[in-house]
């Protein structure tokens, strides 16, 4: 234990997803060491990013605008909708460059057990989206987990009565129980390529 603002810093770094006490121990001392020009950008960054961040009111992901870049990109196939749980995955799916359709975040997986249902994602969202759109693959790529593929089966029941609609799903061949951000670029792209029919 270090003594006072020094201990509540390297606490608060010890809260943050894949943070140990360690390495929040390293963060914090390089954080009082660091330029102080550095340490104002970061509490600049910090602060805005309650207010400045907004999610895209079509995909559900980051953006600055109402629309995130990919929605507003002309470019993007929108025919196909590559389903996610999370921001991130979306940035993971992006770097195999494999992918040129449009995405939905769900905001998270089914998990029960901790009060997460089908309302607490932005399943109707999809829904409406499909209904609306020019739609003629889901692409499901939720995480290869137990809440993922609980998920991915959710999604597969509701999406049958679409007529035309494709909806295909990974290949196996990613680490079972991880995260898709973990995946490494070319097995994540692998699997988007050699992705099936359910
Ligand atoms: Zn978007």
């Amino acid at each position: 234990m270090y003594e006072g603002v020094v201990q509540d810093l390297i606490d608060e770094l010890g809260h943050l997803p894949g943070i140990g006490p360690k390495s929040a121990q390293r963060i914090a001392f390089h954080l009082l060491a660091a330029d102080p020009a550095d340490i104002a950008r970061l509490q600049d960054v910090l602060g805005k990013v309650r207010e400045g961040v907004q999610f895209c009111e079509i995909c559900g992901n980051v953006s600055e605008q109402q629309q995130c870049r990919i929605c507003r990109d002309v470019r993007r196939d929108t025919s196909q909708i590559c389903v996610v749980e999370e921001p991130k995955d979306v940035l993971a799916v992006e770097r195999t460059r494999e992918f040129k359709g449009r995405y939905h975040v769900l905001g998270g997986a089914l998990d029960p057990l901790s009060g997460i249902g089908p309302d607490q994602l932005r399943i109707r969202e999809l829904l409406t989206r499909i209904g609306g759109e020019e739609v003629t693959e889901v692409i499901i790529a939720t995480d290869p987990n137990t809440e993922g593929e609980a998920t991915a089966t959710y999604l597969v029941r509701m999406l049958r009565d679409f007529p035309g609609l494709a909806v295909t799903r990974l290949a196996s061949g990613l680490p079972m129980g991880g995260d898709l951000e973990f995946a490494d670029e070319l097995t994540l792209g692998r699997a988007l390529s050699g992705r099936r029919a359910l």
